[in-house]
């Protein structure tokens, strides 16, 4: 990305091993974040041409000295950070805060090749090469279906509970699969578009409020007998929709937030007498990677429907400005 708008497609410097514990793998198949936009439409800031992009899958074509978990051939999935899951933090389940931690947005995985750092830590191989139709639903295990799938699992979804997601983007509807397979007996989906209201159905919405902000939370409480819901996922990151989320939940409920934040103040008092747990942030999505390759190689759940536009990599301009104007939910990059 050259500047807000202007994504160019162009050769690089071919991807090489630096540390002895990075892999280079040739990529499959690449996508555009929702949370990549926020560079697109300048609304946070671009320091010259950057390489884009966080999510991934592929085939290892390189490893360092030290890499012992992945080899060359294995086909692999890897989290949007890269972490030596062996750190305290990663061995408590949150990889993505790993005190190693390196953004694969600094690298950029929108490209043909991409170094992987801590490859050992990071990648998942596969049971092997993956059928064409399961590409889709593997590219989504490494950023929004492990995004949402935390958020779920931060909004403690489970049997009996009854849980509402703010957001019908990619991440939202994953969270909707998501607490669907963690057994939530009730799931709220706030949508107001047709189709993606039909993909949260599909993905096992029981509800569906169109209303937002204090409305759409009053609508929670008119739902669940005045209580709220047991938990709530926030998958947006704006004040409104955080708030949304908060008040959406009863009091002692969740709320798993896994939005990126923009300007998101919350108010002491308020949040105080809402007596709510907030637990959220960058998913640890490595935590998850093993289990949702297994759900989807089992063909359990199908996560890649969240892809509803697929370009070749040449094209990505097109998909950041389908994405930007909200033709597109999320473009999946063919290479
Ligand atoms: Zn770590």
């Amino acid at each position: 990305m050259y500047a807000p708008g202007d994504v160019r497609v162009e050769e690089r410097e071919d991807a090489k091993i630096i540390e002895p514990t990075d892999a280079v793998i040739r990529v499959s198949a690449a996508c555009i974040c929702g949370s990549d936009l926020w560079l697109y439409r300048g609304i946070e800031a671009l320091n010259g041409p950057t390489p884009m992009g966080h999510e991934y899958i592929g085939v290892v074509e390189q490893v360092g000295d030290q890499v012992r978990n992945v080899k060359v051939g294995d086909f692999v999935v890897g989290s949007f950070v890269a972490s030596d899951n062996t750190c305290e933090i990663c061995q408590a389940g949150y990889q993505s805060r790993c005190i190693h931690n390196v953004m694969m947005g600094s690298e950029g995985t929108q490209a043909e090749l991409a170094r992987i750092p801590l490859a050992d830590g990071t990648l998942v191989a596969t049971p092997g090469e993956p059928d064409k139709d399961l590409i889709p639903s593997l590219l989504a295990a490494s950023d929004v279906l492990g995004t949402g799938w935390f958020a779920a699992v931060a909004a403690e979804a489970g049997p009996g509970k009854t849980i509402a997601v703010v957001g019908d983007g990619a991440v939202g509807l994953s969270a909707v699969l998501a607490a669907k397979q963690l057994g939530a007996e009730r799931i709220i989906a706030f949508s107001r578009h047709p189709e993606r209201q039909a993909l949260a159905r599909e993905f096992g919405a029981t509800d569906i409020v169109e209303e937002r902000g204090d409305a759409g939370a009053a609508k929670i409480k008119e739902l669940t007998g005045g209580y709220g819901a047991h938990g709530v996922v926030e998958a947006v990151g704006t004040q409104e929709s955080m708030w949304q989320a908060i008040n959406s939940a009863r009091a002692g409920g969740y709320v798993g937030y896994v939005g990126v934040t923009h300007g998101v103040q919350l108010d002491g008092l308020n949040l105080f007498f809402t007596g709510v747990h907030l637990h959220g942030g960058p998913a640890p999505v490595r935590r998850f990677l093993p289990e949702l390759i297994r759900l989807i190689w089992d063909r359990t759940i199908d996560p890649g429907k969240v892809f509803d536009l697929t370009l070749p990599l040449d094209e990505a301009a097109e998909g950041y400005k389908a994405m930007d104007e909200r033709r597109a939910t999320k473009v999946l990059l063919t290479l």
